[in-house]
C-alpha cells in the first residue's frame, strides 16, 4: 500500500468511526432531550447497549463540571460552590437512576454485565469529587462563614449537608488514608453487587417440585393452580413447582400437610446464599463487615455503628441496643405463650414432636381458625391487587386532597407496570406515579420504593418527581385476579408512603434534604394503620367476583384477631435487628465465621428453636442495601407512626389540620431541619412509646 492510499483509508476509517459515533448517539435516548409526557424516561427505545456510553458521557460531564468549580478563581461563595455543585451530575443522575432502577426490577445478564463495569467506575468517580481537595477547601471556607452569610435555614443546612458529607467520605484524610480509603469503596461497591446478584439467584431456585398428587396434601386449589403455572413456566409439564419468592413458599408452609416437605421448603429458604455454590454469600458478607471496621476506624470511628447511627435519630449503639431490649423481654414472652399454645395442636393431633420453625405458619394459621373462624382463603377474594390500590388512593387523597389519574401513553419497562399521573385538587401536576406488583426472575425479592427523577426548583427551575412501588405480592393466575394477602395489603400501602414522601417534596435543593433511616418509615409505616381501619376497609375491600363490601363480620374477625401472632412476628423481626447490630458493632476486622457469629448472636438473646430471626446473614438483602445498623430502623420509626397515627384516632381519620400539617412538616420539608424538631411541628410534642406497645399487645 502506497502512502498516499494508506493515509487515505486512515481517514476514511476516521470518517466512518465518527459517523458510527454520531449515529449512536442520536439513536441513544439518553443523548436527546426526551420528548415523552412529563419527560419520562422513553423505555420503548432504551437498550442495554445504550447504558454504557451514556454513563461514561455523565461521567465526563460532571467531571467537567466540577472542574470549572474548583478553576473558578473568585472568592468561593455560595453560589459559585454549593449551588454550582447541586446543577452538576444532571445527565450521569439520569442514567444512573434508570439503570440501577431496571437492574433491581427487572435485570438479565447484560444489565448484570453492565452494573459490574460500571459499579467500580461509579466508585472511584464519587471518590475523585469527594476526596478532592481544593473542592473540599473552598467549601470549608464557605461552611467557616457561615453565619455571616445571612443564609436560609434550608440553604444553611445544604451548606452542612455538604461540609458533613465531604467530612465523613474522608475529605480530611491524608493522601495515604485517602488511597486506603479509595481501595476499601472499590471493594465494597463490587462486594455489594455481588451479594445481591448471589441473592437474586438463589431467591429464584425452584425448591420444589411435586410430581405426586398425594403430596398436595393440604393445598388449597389457588395455591395448586399457581403453583402449576410456575412449574410449566420452568418446564415442568403437568407437575407443581415452589419458589423462595414469598407469594409461592409462604403459602405452601401454611397448609402443606406434609412436615418434611415443609421442612425441606423452609430449609432452602433460610439457607439461600448458604449453600456453598457459586452463589455463596459467607465469604462476601465476612469481607464487606470486615471492611466497614477498617472504613469506620479510617474515619475516625470505633466501628461501623458509630459511622452510621451518628446521622439518625438513634444517634449511637447504645441507644439502639438499650431500645431493642426494652421490646425483647416482652415480645419473646408473648412469642413463647404463642409457641405452647401451637405445641399443643400438635399433642391434640395425637403427635409427639416439639414444634419447629416450619411448623409455625401451619400451626398459626389453624390455631386462627380456632380461635377466630378466620383465615387468609376467607379474605383474598376481598384484597384483589386494583382494588387495594385504589383504596391506598383514596385513602391518600381524602387526607391531602390529590388525585390519582391513570396514564396509558406512558412509557413502561414491563408490561406489569402501570403509570398515574398525581395531581393536586385543583388539578395542578404533582408527579408521576409507577407500580410494578409481581415477581418475576429478573426482580430482587422484597418491595420497595424510589424514582426517576426528584424534585428541586434551583433557581425557580421546578423539577416534578417520578416516582416508582415495586413489590412481589401475589399475581393473577390463569382464572382469578389477583387476590392479595393481609402482609401484602399492608406492603402495598407502605410503599405508597414511601412514594408519597418523594411525590410531596418541596425544597429548593435536593442536598437539603436527608432524611435518616430511623425517621424515613414514619411516611410509609403510618399508612399501614389507615390500611385495616374498620371504615377504610369499607371503602376498597370489595369482592372481586360480586363487588360485595367485605361484611362486618368479617372486619370484627379481623379487629379480633389483631394482636394475633405478633409475639413471633416481634421477635423474629428484632432478632434479625439484633443480629444486624453485632455484626455492625465489631472493633476487629478479622474476617468472622459466619454460621458461628450468627449462632452466639442469636443464643445471646434466647431466641427460640422454633423462631428463626427473619433473615440470615447471607441473605439479609437489607444490611448490604442501606439499612446496615439500621434494620432497627422500622420499630424506631413505629413509635413515631403508632403516635402520629394517634393524632388521627383521637380527631377523625382524615383529620384536615394533621393531614395538612404531616404533609408540610413531615412529607414536603421532612429531612431538611432535625426530624424531632419537624415531629413536633406535626404532634404539638414529643412522641409516646405507649401507642406503640399497645398496639402490639406489648404492654
Ligand atoms: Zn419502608
Amino acid at each position: 500500500m502506497n502512502r498516499k492510499l494508506f493515509l487515505f483509508t486512515l481517514i476514511l476509517i476516521g470518517f466512518s468511526l465518527t459517523n458510527i459515533a454520531q449515529e449512536n448517539k442520536m439513536e441513544n435516548p439518553f443523548f436527546n432531550k426526551w420528548s415523552t409526557p412529563f419527560e419520562t424516561p422513553p423505555f420503548n427505545s432504551i437498550k442495554p447497549e445504550h447504558f454504557l456510553p451514556a454513563f461514561n458521557e455523565g461521567v465526563r460531564l460532571e467531571k467537567a463540571e466540577i472542574d470549572a468549580i474548583i478553576n473558578n478563581k473568585e472568592k468561593p461563595t455560595f453560589k459559585n460552590t454549593i449551588i454550582a455543585m447541586e446543577k452538576t451530575g444532571e445527565f450521569l443522575t439520569k442514567v444512573n437512576r434508570v439503570f440501577f432502577g431496571l437492574n433491581s426490577a427487572n435485570t438479565n445478564d447484560e444489565l448484570q454485565k453492565i452494573a459490574r463495569t460500571v459499579t467500580p467506575i461509579l466508585s472511584k468517580h464519587r471518590d475523585d469529587i469527594n476526596l478532592n481537595e481544593q473542592l473540599f477547601e473552598k467549601i470549608k471556607t464557605i461552611y467557616k462563614e457561615k453565619e455571616s452569610l445571612k443564609l436560609s435555614q434550608e440553604e444553611l443546612t445544604t451548606l452542612e449537608n455538604y461540609y458533613s458529607n465531604f467530612v465523613r467520605s474522608g475529605a480530611n484524610l491524608n493522601s495515604e488514608g485517602k488511597d486506603k480509603l479509595r481501595k476499601i469503596n472499590q471493594e465494597l461497591s463490587m462486594l455489594g453487587l455481588r451479594f445481591s446478584e448471589n441473592l437474586l439467584k438463589e431467591t429464584n431456585a425452584i425448591a420444589l417440585v411435586i410430581d405426586k398428587q398425594e403430596d398436595l396434601n393440604g393445598l388449597p386449589d389457588d395455591v395448586k393452580n399457581a403453583a402449576k403455572e410456575l412449574a410449566a413456566a420452568k418446564g415442568y409439564q403437568d407437575k407443581w413447582a415452589f419458589s423462595l419468592q414469598k407469594p409461592s413458599f409462604i403459602p405452601f408452609l401454611t397448609y402443606s400437610k406434609i412436615r418434611d416437605l415443609r421442612e425441606k421448603v423452609f430449609k432452602s429458604y433460610i439457607n439461600r446464599g448458604n449453600n456453598n455454590n457459586e452463589a455463596d454469600n459467607k465469604n462476601v458478607i465476612a469481607r464487606i463487615v470486615s471492611l466497614r471496621v477498617d472504613k469506620a476506624n479510617l474515619l475516625g470511628y470505633k466501628t461501623h455503628a458509630d459511622f452510621v447511627l451518628e446521622k439518625n435519630m438513634a444517634k449511637n449503639a447504645e441507644a439502639v441496643y438499650k431500645f431493642l431490649l426494652e421490646l425483647w423481654e416482652p415480645a419473646l414472652k408473648r412469642a413463647k405463650m404463642e409457641s405452647a399454645d401451637l405445641q399443643n395442636l400438635v399433642y391434640k393431633d395425637g403427635a409427639k414432636f416439639k414444634i419447629a420453625a416450619w411448623d409455625w405458619w401451619f400451626y398459626a394459621e389453624r390455631l386462627k381458625k380456632e380461635k377466630y373462624d378466620l383465615d387468609e382463603a376467607m379474605l383474598r377474594p376481598y384484597f384483589k391487587m386494583e382494588n387495594v390500590r385504589t383504596g391506598a388512593f383514596e385513602v391518600a387523597s381524602k387526607l391531602f386532597g390529590i388525585k390519582f389519574i391513570p396514564r396509558n401513553d406512558i412509557q413502561v419497562y414491563h408490561s406489569d407496570v402501570e403509570v398515574f399521573e398525581v395531581q393536586e385538587a385543583d388539578g395542578k401536576h404533582i408527579g408521576i406515579f409507577y407500580s410494578d406488583y409481581y415477581p418475576r426472575d429478573g426482580k430482587r425479592s422484597g418491595a420497595w420504593a424510589s424514582g426517576f427523577r426528584s424534585q428541586s426548583n434551583i433557581e425557580s427551575k421546578f423539577i416534578t418527581p417520578l416516582v416508582y412501588n415495586v413489590g412481589n405480592f401475589s399475581k393473577p393466575t390463569k382464572d382469578k385476579p389477583a387476590l392479595m394477602s393481609i402482609d401484602e395489603v399492608n406492603t402495598l400501602f407502605h410503599e405508597l408512603g414511601h412514594g408519597l414522601n418523594s411525590l410531596f417534596q418541596n425544597s429548593v435543593y435536593p442536598g437539603a434534604r436527608f432524611m435518616p433511616r430511623d425517621f424515613v418509615e414514619l411516611p410509609s409505616q403510618i399508612m399501614e394503620h389507615w390500611a385495616l381501619e374498620p371504615a377504610v376497609l369499607k371503602m376498597y375491600a370489595k369482592h372481586y367476583q360480586t363487588g360485595d363490601v367485605i361484611p362486618n363480620e368479617l372486619i370484627s374477625k379481623l379487629e379480633n384477631s389483631r394482636l394475633f401472632n405478633q409475639g413471633f412476628e416481634t421477635v423474629e423481626y428484632l432478632a434479625a435487628s439484633f443480629l444486624d447490630m453485632d455484626w455492625h458493632t465489631l472493633t476487629d476486622n478479622t474476617e468472622k465465621d459466619v454460621p458461628l457469629f450468627e449462632k452466639e448472636s442469636l443464643t445471646k438473646i434466647g431466641l427460640i428453636p422454633e423462631i428463626e430471626a427473619r433473615y440470615q446473614t447471607t441473605n439479609f438483602g437489607h444490611i448490604t442495601g442501606g439499612y446496615s445498623a439500621g434494620y432497627y430502623s422500622y420499630i424506631w420509626a413505629a413509635v413515631l407512626d403508632a403516635d402520629a397515627f394517634q393524632a388521627f384516632k383521637e380527631t377523625s381519620l382524615f383529620d384536615k389540620k394533621y393531614a395538612d400539617a404531616f404533609r408540610e412538616y413531615i412529607l414536603a420539608k421532612g429531612g431538611t431541619e432535625d426530624p424531632m424538631i419537624s415531629y413536633k411541628k406535626f404532634r404539638g410534642r414529643e412522641p409516646k412509646v405507649e401507642s406503640l406497645l399497645k398496639k402490639r399487645g406489648l404492654n
